[in-house]
C-alpha cells in the first residue's frame, strides 16, 4: 500500500470556480455487451498492459479522497467483468472512514444476479442498472448480444441484496426505443426504482449509426411522459447533469441527462479517470492528463500523484462541445471513457 503524507486539503477547484468532488473510474474498456450506441461494431479493446492495475486504480482513489472528492463510480466498459474487482470495491469501500461518502457503480446489471450482495457488503451504496428496453428482441438489437432476461434478473437481485434507489439508465433512440419510455417508466414505479433518460452523446466513430438521425430530446421524452404520468419538478440535484421529477404518489424519481438540449456544463462537479489512467477533465473534450504514467515512472510517490491531479484541475474546459451531426470530435468511445 502506497503510504501517504497527510498534507492539508486542497480542494479541487478550477479556473472556473467548480469544484471537483466526484470522480469515475472506468475500470476496463471490455464488456459484455456491444450497445451500438457506446461501441462499434468491431471493438478492439486494449492490452491488458495499458490499463490500470487494481492497485493502481485503489491509490487513485485514495488520493482523490484526500483531495476532497467525496463521491467514487466505477464503470467502464462493464466494470463487473474485471477480474478481481470485488477487491477494488472492498478497498474503496474502507475509504468511507476517511471522507468517502459514497461509493457508487454503473453496470449492465449482467452479472449482478452473482454479485449484488457481495457488492453491498463491500460497502456500495448505489447501483445504476442501465436498460434500454423491455422487448427481448430489441433488447440484443440494442446490445446486440445481450438477454434481456439476464438483466432483469440482475435488477431483482440488486433489489433483493438491499441496494436502496436502485436507477435505470436508459439511452433514448428515435425509432428505436422511443416509443417505450413510458413503459420502462412503468416498469420503475411497479418495481420502486428511478430511472434516468439520457440522450446519446457522440463519442467515437461508429460506422453505419447516424447519431443525428436517431436523436430524440429529452423534452420530448418528458411530453411522451406526460401523457401518462404527472412529473414534478424537484430542487434535487445530485451535483450532476440530471433534472430530476417526481412521479406523485410512487417513490420514483425521473431524471433527463441532456447534453445536446440542455447544456449541464455550468455545474459540473466531476472528471473521470479511463481505463489506461488518463485524467480526463470533460467527457466531451480531450484535454487530459497520463496519470499512468505518474503512478509508473514516480511508484509510492503519492504527493507527486497529488500535484499532478491538483494542476491538472487547471486545464478543466469551460465545458464540452458535442455536435451531434459529421463526424464526432472525440473519437474515444464511451466504453474506454467511463460514462
Ligand atoms: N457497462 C455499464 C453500463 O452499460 O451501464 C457501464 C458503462 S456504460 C459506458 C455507462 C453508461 O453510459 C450506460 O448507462 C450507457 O447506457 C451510457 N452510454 C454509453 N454510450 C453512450 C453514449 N454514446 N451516449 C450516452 N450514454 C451512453
Ligand atoms: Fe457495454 Fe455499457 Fe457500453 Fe453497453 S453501454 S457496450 S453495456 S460498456
Amino acid at each position: 500500500m502506497m503510504p501517504s503524507t497527510p498534507s492539508p486539503v486542497t480542494p479541487l477547484i478550477d479556473r472556473f470556480g467548480r469544484q471537483v468532488t466526484y470522480v469515475r473510474f472506468s475500470v476496463t474498456d471490455r464488456c459484455d455487451l456491444r450497445c451500438v450506441y457506446c461501441m462499434a461494431e468491431r471493438m478492439t479493446f486494449m492490452p491488458h498492459a495499458r490499463i490500470l492495475t487494481l492497485e493502481e486504480l485503489a491509490t487513485l482513489g485514495r488520493v482523490f479522497v484526500e483531495l476532497g472528492v467525496r463521491k467514487i463510480r466505477l464503470t467502464g466498459g462493464e466494470p463487473l467483468v474485471r477480474r478481481n474487482v470485488l477487491w477494488l470495491f472492498r478497498e474503496l469501500g474502507r475509504l468511507r472512514e476517511h471522507g468517502l461518502s459514497e461509493l457508487v457503480m454503473t453496470t449492465n446489471g449482467s452479472q449482478l444476479e452473482r454479485l449484488a450482495g457481495d457488492l453491498k457488503s463491500a460497502g456500495v451504496a448505489r447501483v445504476n442498472i442501465s436498460l434500454d428496453s423491455l422487448d427481448p428482441a430489441r433488447f440484443r438489437r440494442m446490445t446486440r448480444v445481450g438477454t434481456l432476461e439476464t438483466v432483469l434478473r440482475g435488477i431483482h437481485a440488486a433489489r433483493a441484496a438491499g441496494f436502496a434507489r436502485v436507477k435505470l439508465n436508459v439511452v433514448v433512440l428515435k425509432d428505436c426505443n422511443h416509443d417505450e419510455v413510458t413503459a420502462l417508466a412503468r416498469f420503475a414505479v411497479e418495481h420502486d426504482l428511478d430511472i434516468s433518460y439520457i440522450e446519446e452523446m457522440p463519442l467515437g466513430v461508429m460506422g453505419e449509426h447516424d447519431r443525428a438521425r436517431f436523436y430524440y430530446p429529452s423534452d420530448a421524452i418528458r411530453a411522451d411522459l406526460a401523457q401518462t404520468f404527472s412529473l414534478v419538478a424537484t430542487a434535487e440535484n445530485s451535483g450532476g447533469p440530471a433534472r430530476y421529477y417526481r412521479i406523485p404518489g410512487t417513490t420514483t424519481r425521473v431524471g433527463f441527462i441532456s447534453p445536446h438540449s440542455h447544456n449541464f456544463c455550468a455545474d459540473c462537479n466531476r472528471v473521470r479517470v479511463s481505463a489506461e489512467g488518463r485524467l480526463l477533465l470533460c467527457l466531451g473534450q480531450e484535454h487530459s492528463v497520463d496519470l499512468r504514467h505518474v503512478l509508473r515512472a514516480h511508484p509510492g510517490n503519492a504527493e507527486r500523484l497529488r500535484q499532478s491531479i491538483i494542476s491538472a484541475l487547471q486545464l478543466k474546459p469551460q465545458g464540452h462541445d458535442f455536435q451531434l451531426s459529421g463526424q464526432p470530435r472525440i473519437l474515444r468511445y464511451m466504453n474506454q471513457t467511463g460514462g
